[in-house]
């Protein structure tokens, strides 16, 4: 596995242990080229998803790149990389029962908010307002009152439709 730090082809695993109910195996591993230290997880893929973008192209569904949004919007709120790995397992196995071959990429989107809603309040809001594509200070504003103000973050956040457009 290449080092995503200094590119270096060499790295060496230092532990290994299954995660999710065995349902993965989490590695560290070490660069000893420049000595960064990270994680991989390994997992069974049953089939490719398709990602269907706003416009209309199709992708393989990655993982890698779903984890570093969430992983941006986590940042210093004390949740682990483990904590990220399971909220992707949920959404791609809640993907995977639906039977859908080809998701929007706005339900992925949906599906990552509801999770992290689920888990804190700051990194919803972080992920929601990349995800929403705010325009303005205003939307964002709007967007943050309608959160609730009680201790549990909403389950199934409110769909704002186009924020743009709006007087
Ligand atoms: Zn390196």
């Amino acid at each position: 596995m290449r080092c995503p730090f200094c590119g270096s082809e060499d790295t060496q695993v230092k532990d290994s242990r299954p995660v999710d109910d065995g349902g993965a195996i989490r590695r560290r591993r070490q660069c000893p080229a420049c000595g960064a230290r990270f994680t991989t997880f390994e997992r069974v893929q049953l089939r490719e998803l398709l990602v269907v973008k706003k416009d209309g192209r199709r992708l393989p569904f990655d993982r890698d790149k779903l984890a570093r949004s969430i992983r941006i919007a986590t940042r210093k709120r004390g949740i682990d990389d483990e904590q990220i790995e399971r909220i992707i397992t949920g959404i791609v196995r809640r993907i995977e029962t639906s039977g859908e071959v080809e998701v929007p990429s706005t339900r992925i989107g949906e599906l990552a908010m509801e999770s992290l809603g689920q888990l804190d309040e700051v990194a919803y809001v972080r992920f929601a307002s990349v995800y929403r594509d705010f325009v303005t200070v205003r939307d964002f504003e709007e967007f943050i009152r309608q959160l609730p103000e009680d201790e549990e973050p909403p389950a199934a956040p409110a769909r704002v439709e186009a924020a743009a457009g709006q007087p």
